[in-house]
């Protein structure tokens, strides 16, 4: 099987909504030449000071001027730590309690709080949101799927609760990992139809939850995005950080380590080759070994589109670092799959197989996928 790669960095033609132009140049790179050359970041930088102006409170009231989404992990950290000391706000932090909390998770998480913030934590429904985790995983291959609903939800419907108008997202995902068009990587503001298209449900909606062992529409409150008339009563606008500021994750990590943010010591993250993202969830080399089975491509792919794109690494560096990452099968997320869901290793391949693309893996006579001595699956292609 032969896979087209883009020519700058290391993404697979497999990959859903990219596209490539006549020189090779994929999607996601011709973004970010764009998000380098295209914009005044002065002028950005400008507007995003008067929006942040019309929003803060007066002095001698008390409140949040402004709410920033966070997990925990380098980019909320980031977007707090901005709105805080260099915007002057007093941000309220709303975090979705994520899966599998891991220690290092939990730890920059409090850390927030000691860089001088208040964290609301919302810890859901475990029952309920663990139906929808199995659900998604044999249904979609996607066992992180009600999270990706909840750090949207939960965000803007405390916002409503607690009346506060700004809430201060992070980079536009759609515009770091390449979307499918234009016009989504240059929309700066996030609502409804944003979460809808490019919030990752895969096609599938809350309401397609509603049933599913016995999940009512009330237990899946924190899931559902606020009514129109709530969200304009309160005035909600939504803004990513990274449509006004040019976005350098290398760069903020080693400011939001100068306050307190640990990255992991003893070595990358399951699936890829750095030590400071994804550090908050046990199940996030499943999540990514899951792509990798349905597209060919992992986490460190991701990774080394994002380092080539900002000129930390050449092409045939990248190609290295995807050839010894991408595709290890993720022994710490699934043993902790096995832990949180209850189901066996057994059943747990079963269903990773059924996700298995028999175009990009080989095969035995049975159907049966094969399998290196490390227990990898085989690829029909070759990264290049
Ligand atoms: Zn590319």
């Amino acid at each position: 099987m032969e896979i087209k790669y883009c020519s700058n960095c290391l993404f697979p033609e497999t990959k859903p909504d990219l596209s490539f132009n006549d020189e090779g140049v994929c999607s996601a790179c011709t973004a970010a030449e764009l998000k380098d050359q295209g914009i005044d970041w002065e002028e950005r930088a400008k507007q995003f000071h008067e929006i942040v102006d019309h929003y803060r409170l007066p002095k001698e009231k008390t409140g949040w001027d402004c709410i920033v989404p966070v997990s925990g992990g380098k980019d909320s950290t980031y977007q707090a730590y901005f709105m805080k000391e260099v915007c002057g706000l007093n941000p309220l932090c709303v975090c979705f309690e994520t899966t599998m909390v891991t220690a290092l998770g939990q730890a920059n998480l409090d850390n927030l709080t000691k860089m001088g913030m208040d964290v609301i934590h919302f810890k859901k429904n475990n029952a309920a949101y663990k139906k929808m985790v199995i659900e998604g995983f044999k249904r979609l291959g996607d066992e992180m799927w009600p999270n990706h609903i909840g750090i949207f939800t939960i965000p803007v419907l405390m916002a409503v609760k607690f009346n506060i108008p700004l809430i201060i997202w992070g980079e536009n995902p759609q515009k770091e990992y390449g979307g499918p068009s234009l016009d989504s990587v240059q929309s700066r503001i996030l609502n409804r139809r944003w979460l809808e298209e490019f919030g990752g449900l895969l096609g599938n909606r809350i309401q397609d939850m509603v049933g599913v062992e016995g999940l009512t529409e009330k237990e899946l409150s924190p899931y559902f995005y606020p009514s129109d008339e709530e969200i304009n009563r309160v005035g909600v606008t939504g803004v990513f950080l990274g449509s006004y500021f040019f976005w350098d994750a290398r760069k903020q990590l080693e400011i939001v380590k100068q306050y307190g943010f640990g990255v992991k010591e003893d070595g990358p993250i399951e699936g890829t080759y750095t030590n400071y993202e994804n550090l908050d969830e046990k199940l996030v080399g499943l999540h990514d070994y899951l792509k990798y089975v349905k597209y060919g491509f992992g986490r460190a792919t991701d990774h080394v589109g994002i380092d080539i794109r900002n000129k930390r690494m050449t092409r045939a560096e990248g190609l290295e670092l995807v050839k010894a990452y991408d595709g290890k099968y993720p022994y710490y997320g699934v043993n902790n799959f096995v832990e949180y869901s209850g189901m066996s290793k057994e059943e747990i391949d079963a269903i990773i197989d059924s996700f298995t693309n028999p175009i990009l893996f080989k095969q035995d006579e049975n159907g049966k996928f094969l399998r290196d001595e490390a227990g990898n699956l085989v690829r029909t292609f070759e990264v290049k």
